[in-house]
């Protein structure tokens, strides 16, 4: 991530609390494994705290990537 460009915030969903907000890159996880079960993203729901885990396609990866989230390469 270039240090001029704009912070990215994520709009999320948390399905416990239906509350809805946004997230920067930091709050998020990505993992990229080699199927679609296996590629999700993962944030903690500011709200009621639940650990959030939603599948990725591939607009929401390359997305995710190109706002400069940490990305783990799942199994
Ligand atoms: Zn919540």
């Amino acid at each position: 991530m270039s240090p001029t460009s704009e912070p990215v915030a994520f709009k999320a969903s948390c399905p416990d609390c239906r509350a809805r907000f946004e997230l920067d890159a930091g709050a998020l996880r990505l993992a990229i494994g080699g199927s679609r079960r296996t590629t999700f993203y993962s944030f903690t729901c500011p709200e009621c705290g639940a650990a959030v885990r939603k599948p990725a396609g591939e607009r929401i990866v390359e997305l995710l990537t190109g706002g400069g989230v940490s990305t783990l390469r799942s199994i």
